[in-house]
């Protein structure tokens, strides 16, 4: 057995993982690696600690074997060895973050490249990344999905034109990249074009200023697929929509598929001529809308896979809970928690993903109410909160906190109630008064009072304050 390390072969074996993998799991799973050695058709891989072993085994070594066998076709089989001595050793390992920097591949794929299907025929790369299978089904988006899936094994058939609409974030260009991505698994010759509508408003521009008009509509009518995404900034836009609306009904004619995307439904695209919206409304339509807490916590789930970052259940129902509004921003607060996790190897915590939350709300306020960010401490807490969380910590009904009953079971919690009121609500007493039945503001001040003493010497009724101050939001 040959025991040198071999990093020539280890940083080629490399750069083919990269380019399988989000740069998070890339970065944090291959740093510290290397090759330990050979014997034979054996290549020893060595990792930095123990828990990256079942990890690599069940997720890696597929990927590992495939690119090693690319590199050097004599090597059959892939064994690991953990060596913790190999963790920051830069004799052995390759610094990653120098032989792959952010630029080259950014986690965030922008879309920027382009492919040319054919001369005057661009055609926006296909992000990878975005795949029907890897894209979470839930009631929101149960409809779009099912539609994607079958027209990505049977394009040209029923549904098309197919229209998803739906608000920022909520997945509508991972389902056109996912659906054309498919299409191009199962026929790897077809020909599809996958464009934003700024993109294809500019090559009409270009078509038009040098006079290829025509070359550029005998082009797209060749197409198999096209997909366009975004259509709602085609506002304005006659020419484009003329071209468009023309190319449609060739491919349309001629059984070849469309999909299209936009932020609202056909009818409500008025700027847009009639002609194309009745176009867009002969296929089928279908929506997404914000994920309900159940999808988000599988969507959390998922990505966190991806990135390879292992969160605690804790964390995920934090998550889930309090992003509520796009899954974009959901991906955001993970990839700081990613990028901390990389950086400082610290493993996200309730707290530090709210932190996470408050900055991100902090640096654009707007977010707030855009994104439904909602940390516990933000949202302001109102006196029926306050009721609400007392009634069900002690499952006393509001109904009766608030009226005469004179039971012991109810009294404890009134008083509690009252106290909230007065200490973070700052409510007057007569106010309380009133809300309480019209009682008389030095009932409740007697109330408020017996409350504030006993919490002097009673460190459970303490607890039990806090628990009902955090569930209410009065607390972090
Ligand atoms: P839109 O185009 O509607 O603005 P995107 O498709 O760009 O939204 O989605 C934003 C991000 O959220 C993407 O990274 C996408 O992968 C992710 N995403 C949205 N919905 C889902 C889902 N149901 N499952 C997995 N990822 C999702
Ligand atoms: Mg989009």
């Amino acid at each position: 057995m040959t025991s040198s390390v071999d990093l020539d072969l280890w940083l080629k074996v490399l750069e083919k993982i990269e380019r399988g993998l989000p740069r998070g799991q890339f970065i944090t799973w291959f740093k510290d690696t290397t090759v330990l050695g050979r014997e034979e058709k054996t290549v020893i891989i060595g990792l930095p600690l123990p828990m990256f072993l079942n990890w690599h085994l069940e997720h890696y070594r597929g990927l590992t074997l495939e690119a090693l066998k690319e590199t050097d076709p004599t090597i059959e089989q892939v064994v690991y060895q953990v060596d913790v001595g190999l963790k920051d050793d830069l004799a052995r390992t390759l610094k990653l973050l120098e032989h792959f920097p952010e630029k080259k591949r950014g986690r965030k794929l922008p879309n920027k490249g382009e492919i040319k299907l054919a001369e005057g025929l661009v055609s926006k790369i296909l992000n990878s990344r975005y795949t029907l299978e890897n894209f979470v089904v839930g009631p929101n988006n149960r409809l779009a999905h099912a539609a994607c899936c079958a027209v990505a094994s049977q394009p040209g058939g029923k549904y098309n034109p197919l229209f998803l609409y739906g608000g920022v974030g909520l997945g509508k260009t991972h389902l056109l990249q996912g659906t054309g991505n498919a299409i191009l698994r199962n026929q790897p010759g077809a020909t599809v074009l996958y464009t934003t509508t700024e993109d294809f408003t500019n090559q009409v521009i270009e078509a038009i200023q040098h006079q290829k008009m025509e070359q550029f509509r005998r082009r797209y009518r060749e197409l198999d697929v096209m997909i366009i995404d975004d259509v709602q900034f085609l506002a304005n836009k006659d020419r484009t929509q003329e071209e468009l609306f023309h190319t449609f009904n060739t491919l349309i004619e001629e059984r070849k598929q469309i999909i299209i995307s936009s932020d609202r439904p056909p009818r409500e695209l008025t700027i847009l001529q009639d002609r194309l919206v009745s176009r867009f409304e002969r296929g089928m339509i279908a929506d997404l809308s914000q994920p309900d807490y159940e999808t988000r916590h599988a969507i959390l789930s998922e990505k966190a896979k991806e990135y390879g970052l292992l969160l605690d259940e804790k964390v995920l129902n934090y998550i889930a809970q309090y992003a509520t509004k796009s899954v974009r921003q959901l991906e955001g607060i993970l990839m700081q928690a990613v990028a901390q996790y990389e950086l400082e190897h610290f493993v996200p915590t309730v707290k530090s993903i709210a932190d996470i939350m408050q900055k991100l709300v902090a640096d654009d306020p707007a977010l707030a109410g855009q994104v439904g960010f909602e940390p516990p401490a933000k949202h302001a807490v109102s006196f029926q909160d306050v009721l609400e969380g007392v009634s069900s910590y002690f499952s006393v009904s509001v109904q009766d906190m608030l009226g005469q009953s004179r039971v012991r079971e109810v009294l404890i919690p009134r008083h509690i109630a009252m106290y909230m009121g007065k200490k973070f609500l700052r409510m007057s007493f007569v106010r309380l008064g009133e809300t309480f039945s019209n009682r008389d503001h030095t009932t409740v001040m007697h109330a408020v009072g017996k409350i504030e003493n006993k919490i002097q010497e009673d460190a459970q009724l303490l607890r039990e304050l806090r628990t009902i101050e955090r569930e209410v939001g009065l607390a972090a």
